[in-house]
């Protein structure tokens, strides 16, 4: 019998795995589809500066401790497993195209600030100084302002995610494949048994990691976790030499520019339910976004188009702990648009939950049983994209 089990295997059960196994423990990961195929791998990899300053709330805590760690990974993983996740601080510019998006850029340039992070406000006229890209787009008009945040960085996801799956094996962790987990037995407050057509799995302690579709064992795992799932859909399209060195973001819009001349076009926020797959309205909108932009991604061929379902929660939190109901029940899930960036910190925090260790940052705002009755964060964040939408045509 192993000492961890884990149900899913997305960035963040492989990272929990990773960690775990570093820290010695035997660790087996329940699969139940291959990397290709999680919400992990559609990510764009997006990391805004994570600055730990004073008044930071909880979940800027856990997104500082992870962007720390990401730079400790990046190189332990290439030494480990000699691949390179492609972490670097390519700058983020943030654009205003009207004038209500310039005061919003005003009012988020003054929060960095506050937070102590490095930011260049920019002219109209300076822009192309900061990405040469866009000085069609700026000779045209299209802007009111900007600013550069030039600590903003990139990860590439299918990247780290090979590397983490080759670290786990290199530490030992068993990785079952199509391992869909439909029943769990238990004996009084004590997780028995894990079951599914694959077999039953015994496991000294068990984590569920299971992104959007958590809410399926939240009967058993405590009956809050029950992240809604919010798809995003993305487009790659691809050019022959790269016009962009920069990460561009127009409200909740992005470019994100690959050194190899991809650019990563998103993203939708979608609350419809467990409905995958892209749609040719927003398909069309992401490309017209990019074509106004930076005039030669216009005629760029589209390589591929994707989707994936984050798992949010209502305040914006993800659950990280305990389950209360169970002596032997861990819960690991419910990042929402920061999975990624959230990755190591969460690995960290619920390995020293596990081992007994003092914990890095306070888990008390993660508990699996907290009361959700504040304002919903999510919806908020859904409407605020539909509202920018409405008034932005490309
Ligand atoms: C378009 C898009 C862009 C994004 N961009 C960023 C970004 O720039 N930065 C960032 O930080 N985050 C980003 N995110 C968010 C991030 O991708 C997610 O928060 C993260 O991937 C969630 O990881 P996870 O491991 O919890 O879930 P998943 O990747 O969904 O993995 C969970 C796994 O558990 C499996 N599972 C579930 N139930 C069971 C069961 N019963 N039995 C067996 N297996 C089960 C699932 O099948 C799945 O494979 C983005 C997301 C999307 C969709």
């Amino acid at each position: 019998m192993v000492d961890v089990g884990i149900i899913g295997s997305g960035i963040i059960g492989l990272s929990l795995a990773r960690e775990l196994a570093g820290r010695g423990l035997s660790t087996r990961v329940l699969s139940r589809e291959p990397l290709q195929k999680t919400t992990s791998w559609a990510a764009a990899g997006i990391f805004p500066p994570a600055e730990d300053w004073p008044a930071a709330g909880p979940g800027d805590r856990l997104t500082a401790l992870s962007d720390r760690l990401h730079w400790a990974w990046r190189q332990e993983l290439l030494d480990e497993t000699g691949i390179d996740n492609g972490l670097a601080a390519c700058g983020g510019l943030y654009l205003a195209v009207n004038e209500a998006g310039l005061a919003r850029l005003t009012t988020e340039a003054d929060a960095w600030r506050a937070r102590g992070c490095a930011l260049e406000w920019l002219t109209v006229d300076t822009i192309p100084d900061a990405e040469p890209g866009l000085s069609s787009a700026v000779a045209r008009g299209l802007f009111r302002g900007a600013y550069l945040l030039p600590t903003e960085s990139q990860i590439r996801p299918p990247r780290h995610l090979h590397a983490l799956e080759a670290s786990c094996r290199l530490r030992g962790v068993e990785i079952v494949p199509d391992a869909d987990v439909t029943s769990i037995e238990c004996d009084g407050d004590e997780i028995h048994r894990v079951c599914g057509a694959h077999g039953p799995h015994e496991a000294g302690l068990w984590v569920l990691a299971g992104g959007s579709w958590s809410g399926t064992l939240a009967e058993i795992f405590g009956a809050s976790v029950q992240p809604k799932p919010v798809r995003g859909q993305i487009v790659l399209l691809r050019q022959a030499a790269p016009s962009l060195s920069r990460i561009l973001n127009v409200g909740l819009e992005y470019l994100v520019p690959r050194p190899d001349g991809r650019v990563l076009v998103g993203s939708t926020l979608e609350d419809i339910g467990f409905v995958e797959g892209t749609t040719e309205p927003a398909v069309e909108r992401m490309r017209q976004f990019a074509g106004r932009l930076v005039p030669e991604l216009a005629d760029a061929a589209v390589e591929t188009t994707w989707s994936g379902l984050r798992p949010s929660s209502p305040d914006g939190l993800p659950w990280i702990g305990r389950s209360p109901a169970l002596s032997n029940g861990y819960v690991a899930t419910g990042h929402f648009r920061a999975g990624w960036h959230q990755s190591p910190g969460t690995a960290c925090l619920l390995a020293d939950l596990i081992t007994g260790a003092t914990p890095t940052i306070d888990p008390t705002p993660f508990a699996v049983d907290r009361a959700l009755g504040g304002p919903d964060r999510t919806a908020a964040m859904v409407h605020r994209a539909a509202a920018d939408l409405a008034s932005i045509s490309w």
